[in-house]
C-alpha cells in the first residue's frame, strides 16, 4: 500500500451552501459610510449602480446558509474543486517538530490561486443579470486571469486595470488573459480622468490595487452593460470563499481530528476570511482555535495601521469602510508580493483584529520568499509570494509548538501556485 498524503474530498462531497458570517456578526459589524461626494455628482450609492444585485443582497443577507446554484458547483468542480488538504510531513521533519502541518492547495486550481472560486460565482450572477461585460482592477494578476477565464466561461467581455509596477514585474499574467480575451491596462490609466491626474502628478507612479479600483470604476460607468466586479474585501467574496474553510472542515472530519490554528496571508482578507469564517461560532463559543492572518511588512495594515474609516481606492469612488488602513492615498513599496499590497482591507477582518479573534504577523519579502524556498526543498511545491507569508507564519508556529512541545494540528492556505512569479524570487533569492 502506498500512503496518500491528501486528504481529498470527491465532486459529489463539494460543499453546496456557502457559510454567511453575517449570520453572526451582521448587528457588530460598523456601517459603510457614503461615498464622497466630490468625485461623484449623484447622491446615490454608486455601488448599487454598477454591482450586480444578485451580489449585493448577498452583502445584506443575514442568512446563515447561502444555497450554491448547481451550475456555479459544476463549474467549480471543472476547475479543480474541492482542492486537497496535504499534510506536510517532509517539512515537518525538517523543522523537528512535534506539531502537524496541512496545507490546503488552492494553488491546483487552473488558473493557479483560490480566486477562481468567486470569479466563477460572480460571472455566474452577471449573466443571469443580462450584463454583456466585465470590468475590475487585479493587483498581481491572479484575480485579472480568474476573471478572464469565469468570462469565457459565461460569455462575457472582461476588462481589466492592473497596477503599473506588477504588470511590469508579471507580463505572463496579462498574456494569459490576453489570450481569453481579456483586455487588460495598466494603472493608473491614460485611458480615465483619475489616472491622468495621477500621472501627471507622478509620472512614474507604480500604481496599486487603490488605484486600479478607481480606474475600474470611472470605466466602468462610463460603459453601458457593463457590471463593477471586485476580487476581494467585498461580504460577497467572503460568503464565496467560504468553500474553502468548509472543505478544510469536511477534510478534518474525515482524520476525526480538528485544526489548532488556522493561517493564511492577508490583503482585502478573501483567503483568510474564506478560510477562518466557517469556523468563528465554534472560535466564540469555545477559543479553542488560533486565527493568525500573515501579512507584508509593505502595507502592514493589522499590525501597523489604524482601525478607521477610509476608502478602498484612491479616488474615493468606493464607500468609507472601517478597517485597518495605511490611509488612502498610501504609495506601497514596490515588492514583488502584488497580491499584499493594498492600503485596507476587509470590514470585517478589521473587526475581528479590533475584537482580539485573530491575531497577525507581518513579514519582509526576503523572510518570507525564504519560507518559500524551505517549502519547496522539502514539499516541492513552489508557492505564490503572497502564500509565502503564510508558510512563513506557520513554520514560526510549528517552531513555537518544538520549544514547548505542543501536537497542535496546524494549517495554512496555500491561496496560490508561484510558476508565474520566478522573477520575483530571482530578485530577491538568487
Ligand atoms: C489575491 C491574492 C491574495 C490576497 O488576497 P486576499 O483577498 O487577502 O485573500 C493572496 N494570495 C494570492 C495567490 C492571491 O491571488
Amino acid at each position: 500500500m502506498h500512503k496518500n498524503f491528501d486528504i481529498t474530498l470527491t465532486a459529489n462531497e463539494i460543499p453546496t451552501k456557502w457559510y454567511n458570517f453575517r449570520y453572526l456578526l451582521a448587528d457588530k459589524l460598523p456601517n459603510s459610510l457614503n461615498y464622497n461626494s466630490d468625485v461623484c455628482s449623484s447622491q446615490t450609492d454608486i455601488m448599487s449602480a454598477i454591482r450586480p444585485k444578485a451580489l449585493l443582497n448577498q452583502d445584506k443577507s443575514t442568512n446563515e446558509w447561502i444555497d450554491i446554484p448547481e451550475e456555479i458547483l459544476t463549474n467549480l468542480i471543472k476547475i479543480g474543486r474541492p482542492t486537497p488538504l496535504r499534510r506536510a510531513v517532509n517539512l515537518e521533519k525538517y523543522l523537528d517538530t512535534p506539531a502537524k502541518i496541512y496545507f490546503k492547495r488552492e494553488d491546483v486550481l487552473t488558473t493557479g490561486s483560490f480566486k477562481l472560486t468567486t470569479a466563477i460565482a460572480q460571472a455566474y450572477y452577471c449573466k443571469n443579470e443580462g450584463y454583456t461585460g466585465v470590468i475590475s482592477e487585479t493587483g498581481a494578476g491572479q484575480w485579472g486571469m480568474a476573471l478572464a477565464l469565469a468570462s469565457k466561461f459565461y460569455d462575457l467581455d472582461c476588462k481589466l486595470f492592473m497596477s503599473n509596477c506588477s504588470l511590469k514585474q508579471k507580463p505572463y499574467r496579462k498574456i494569459y488573459s490576453s489570450l481569453l480575451g481579456a483586455d487588460l491596462s495598466s494603472s493608473p490609466s491614460i485611458d480615465t480622468k483619475i489616472g491622468r491626474n495621477l500621472l501627471a502628478k507622478h509620472p512614474n507612479h507604480p500604481g496599486s490595487i487603490g488605484t486600479a479600483i478607481s480606474d475600474a470604476i470611472e470605466k466602468c460607468l462610463e460603459l453601458d452593460n457593463f457590471a463593477y466586479l471586485s476580487g476581494s474585501n467585498t461580504p460577497h467574496v467572503l460568503i464565496h470563499q467560504s468553500l474553502l474553510g468548509l472543505e478544510v472542515q469536511k477534510q478534518f472530519d474525515k482524520i476525526s481530528e480538528s485544526p489548532d490554528e488556522l493561517i493564511a496571508c492577508v490583503s482585502g482578507g478573501s483567503n483568510f476570511g474564506g478560510l477562518i469564517l466557517p469556523y468563528l461560532k465554534s472560535k466564540l463559543e469555545n477559543n479553542n482555535i488560533r486565527f493568525i492572518g500573515a501579512e507584508s511588512n509593505a502595507a502592514p495594515r493589522l499590525t501597523e495601521g489604524i482601525y478607521e474609516y477610509d476608502n478602498s481606492d484612491f479616488a474615493g469612488y468606493t464607500p468609507k469602510v472601517k478597517s485597518y488602513t495605511m490611509g488612502h492615498d498610501f504609495i506601497p513599496s514596490e515588492n514583488h508580493v502584488g497580491g499584499l499590497r493594498q492600503h485596507n482591507g476587509s470590514p470585517i477582518i478589521g473587526y475581528l483584529k479590533n475584537n482580539n479573534i485573530i491575531e497577525a504577523q507581518a513579514h519582509d519579502e526576503v523572510t518570507a520568499f525564504k519560507a518559500a524556498q524551505v517549502f519547496l526543498e522539502t514539499e516541492g511545491i513552489l508557492v505564490a509570494p503572497e502564500s509565502s507569508h503564510a508558510v512563513a507564519t506557520a513554520i514560526n508556529s510549528a517552531l513555537e509548538c518544538k520549544k514547548n512541545n505542543q501536537k497542535k494540528n496546524i494549517v495554512f492556505l496555500c491561496s496560490g501556485n508561484g510558476l508565474l512569479d520566478l522573477e520575483g524570487y530571482n530578485e530577491v533569492l538568487l
